[in-house]
């Protein structure tokens, strides 16, 4: 609330007048008041009329002005928000179950320690695409990037006139927010790619890989990304290219659009956990998926880990919105849980799960420490390879 001081010019007026009254001088005060009434006191009036007018409008200034402030202060206050929304794809309660019963057998943990997860359990959420009853990654982030159903492999794109939707990130962007991408799979996967572009199908990673970078109909509209997946940015004259056609998409990237490009471990310790980071950027560190946490723990020295990218991602996009009154939005997603589930692999899963829980901690220490006011939305898109923790 603004404050409003409300002055009344006649009560100044009369205040500058109380004179104290003393019983045995009251004859001469009287005598005095007398012959001041004789003498032409208009003068005096006029003036002590015009130094309460103009100490009213000092005031009403004065109060004008401090609620003015007030005003703006809260209003940048309470405008600048970053959302973290975060996917542990593949991810379903068996899954948790398990990697919670791994960590306390393996650690020694009595038998009620949970994860960070279970401390921020809200609920569960139906999933299914428009045309099957267990949806994909891609018709699963295009529910999440789009508010909208559509088919397995669709990325941002809907059923029927094969139309794209428009996404959270694309929005984040027009309003005027920062944006960012963090995965350990090909940033052009599915998940990543319905938030920053459309094609009719997920294979489609060569025409994804140039709308992210900004060649799509919106221009560039992603400020960060950190993930796997650099073949697809490679032409394919080049050693370590997966693309169909010749078109050097690091190389666009960087001179069209400006991305700062890190391509290796080297790269990423450049970026100083976020310190020094000049955006856009673009941090490809695997040709595609980045090892699995079981692997890649033993090979730390060649690939970030995923609660790495994301405390560096999350600095990076704070120091950029610094002096913005607009925050980020940013997308965090455990990638690989999907493929530990898909191969059957418990001990790969395990670790993911670990890994995704303590990225999660990251975002809310993040949250804790900022400045600015944000929220974290985590979900899963669907459960892959059947994983079961019962009796048989
Ligand atoms: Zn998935």
């Amino acid at each position: 609330m603004g404050c409003v001081i409300l002055v009344n010019p006649n009560k100044l007026f009369q205040a500058s007048e109380a004179t104290p009254l003393l019983d045995d001088n009251r004859d001469d005060v009287a005598d005095d008041a007398n012959k001041q009434e004789k003498r032409p006191s208009h003068l005096r009036e006029l003036a002590l009329f015009a130094w309460a007018l103009v100490a009213t409008a000092a005031i009403v200034v004065i109060a004008v002005w401090t609620q003015h402030q007030a005003q703006t202060a809260r209003g940048s206050r309470s405008d600048k928000r970053n959302l973290i929304f975060m996917v542990s794809d593949g991810m379903g309660p068996a899954s948790l179950s398990l990697t919670r019963s791994f960590r306390q057998y393996v650690e020694g943990l009595p038998e009620d320690d949970t994860l960070t997860l279970d401390k921020h359990f809200w609920g569960t959420s139906r999933t299914r695409s428009s045309n099957s009853l267990v949806t994909d990654s891609a018709a699963g982030a295009t529910a999440f990037s789009c508010g909208l159903k559509s088919y397995n492999g669709a990325i941002s794109i809907l059923p029927g006139e094969y139309e794209p939707c428009g996404t959270v990130l694309e929005a984040a962007k027009r309003a005027g927010y920062h944006t960012g991408l963090v995965v350990t799979t090909d940033i052009t996967d599915a998940t990543p790619a319905c938030f920053a572009s459309h094609v009719v199908m997920r294979v489609l990673n060569d025409d994804i890989a140039l709308q992210e970078i900004g060649e799509g109909v919106l221009g560039r509209v992603v400020d960060l990304m950190l993930g796997g997946g650099r073949c697809h940015f490679l032409a394919n004259s080049t050693e370590g290219s997966c693309r169909m056609d010749d078109v050097d998409v690091a190389g666009i990237a960087q001179e069209k659009y400006g991305w700062t490009y890190a391509d290796d471990r080297e790269g990423f310790d450049a970026l100083k956990g976020g310190e020094d980071v000049t955006l856009p950027v673009l941090g490809l560190f695997a040709r595609n998926d980045i090892p699995f946490e079981l692997d890649r723990r033993n090979m730390a020295d060649v690939y970030p880990s995923l609660s790495e990218m994301t405390k560096t991602a999350l600095r990076a996009l704070e120091k950029a919105t610094e002096k913005s009154d607009k925050g980020f939005f940013l997308m965090i997603e455990a990638s690989r849980i999907d493929h530990a589930g898909h191969i059957n692999d418990p001990a790969a899963q395990v670790r993911e799960v670990l890994e995704y829980d303590k990225a999660f901690q990251a975002v809310l220490d993040f949250l804790h420490d900022s400045k600015t006011e944000g929220i974290l939305v985590a979900t899963s898109d669907h459960e892959t390879g059947g994983l079961a923790t019962a009796l048989r």
